[in-house]
């Protein structure tokens, strides 16, 4: 049996390499995404020409109703889950925090925090010992603006990492016993379209200088920290982070 593995906001972006390394190494591969149809059909067409195993489901990781689908759609196509990367986040135009309204705050919280408190949920009950399950791993994607704060920029982006930073902590040690292993990526400053949402497309090339590794990131980096906490080597590693973030 190949282990199944749901990636969340994977049509672009750090999702998508995550996705596309996964399916290369023996994973049969959820790809989720909200709005991006063509990409994510693109992507599953190609990981599938390469013979590797892929379906696709569009929802909303903020929306209970459709998460839960979502995972029925998986027990259906894939069988039992046994890893889950919660990947899907967003950031919005970036402004001071006395500027924020709190619809802002909310979309935010919803997609990054309550996203992936619901799907962990799910896959927590399908993988623990406790329920039947043979265990899993699952991988949250903070962000190195957890420890930095994004002043100027993305507070509540960077709150809403703090969070998850929290989060994995906790659930790690919730659910170690369990068999399942809960563990972080914060990556950087990496090459996506997500910084166009804060309004600066440019803003990996604008800062790359000042990093240690005078450099951006490539999506491709930060899914080969994924897999390495998905995989059995890192069988003794929980509720603990990787900052794939040149050095910063
Ligand atoms: P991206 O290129 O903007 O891609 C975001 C992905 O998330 C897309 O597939 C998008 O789907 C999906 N998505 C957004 N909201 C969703 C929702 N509510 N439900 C389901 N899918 C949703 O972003 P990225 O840079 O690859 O970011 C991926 C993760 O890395 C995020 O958690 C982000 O915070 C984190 N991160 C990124 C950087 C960076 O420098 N790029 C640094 C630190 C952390 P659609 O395409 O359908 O909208």
């Amino acid at each position: 049996m190949k282990p199944v593995l749901l990636v969340t906001g994977a049509s672009r972006g750090i999702g998508a390499a995550t996705a596309r390394l996964a399916a290369s190494r023996g994973y049969a591969v959820c790809i989720n995404y909200r709005r991006s149809t063509p990409q994510a059909e693109a992507l599953a067409a190609d990981i599938t020409a390469s013979g590797g195993e892929a379906m696709l489901h569009q929802a909303d990781v903020g929306n209970e109703v459709e998460v839960l689908a979502m995972f029925r759609a998986i027990d259906a196509k894939l069988g039992r889950i046994t890893a889950l990367v919660n990947n899907a986040g967003i950031l919005e135009t970036q402004m001071r925090v006395e500027d924020m309204d709190a619809d802002r705050l909310a979309r935010t919280l919803q997609a990054n925090v309550i996203g992936s408190f619901l799907c962990a949920r799910e896959a927590v009950r399908r993988m623990s010992t406790k329920h039947g399950g043979t265990g899993g791993a699952i991988v949250n994607v903070s962000s190195m603006a957890a420890r930095l704060g994004s002043p100027n920029e993305y507070v509540d982006y960077a709150a809403s990492k703090g969070a998850i930073d929290s989060f994995t902590i906790g659930l790690a040690r919730e659910v170690a016993a369990e068999g399942i292993r809960v563990n972080a990526v914060r990556p950087g400053l990496i090459y996506t379209d997500i910084h166009g949402a804060g309004g600066e497309p440019g803003r990996v090339d604008r800062l790359k200088d000042s990093l240690p590794l005078q450099r951006g990131g490539q999506p491709e980096e930060v899914a080969a920290a994924i897999l390495w906490l998905l995989s059995d080597e890192a069988s003794y590693s929980t509720g603990t982070f990787i900052d794939v973030s040149g050095g910063r």
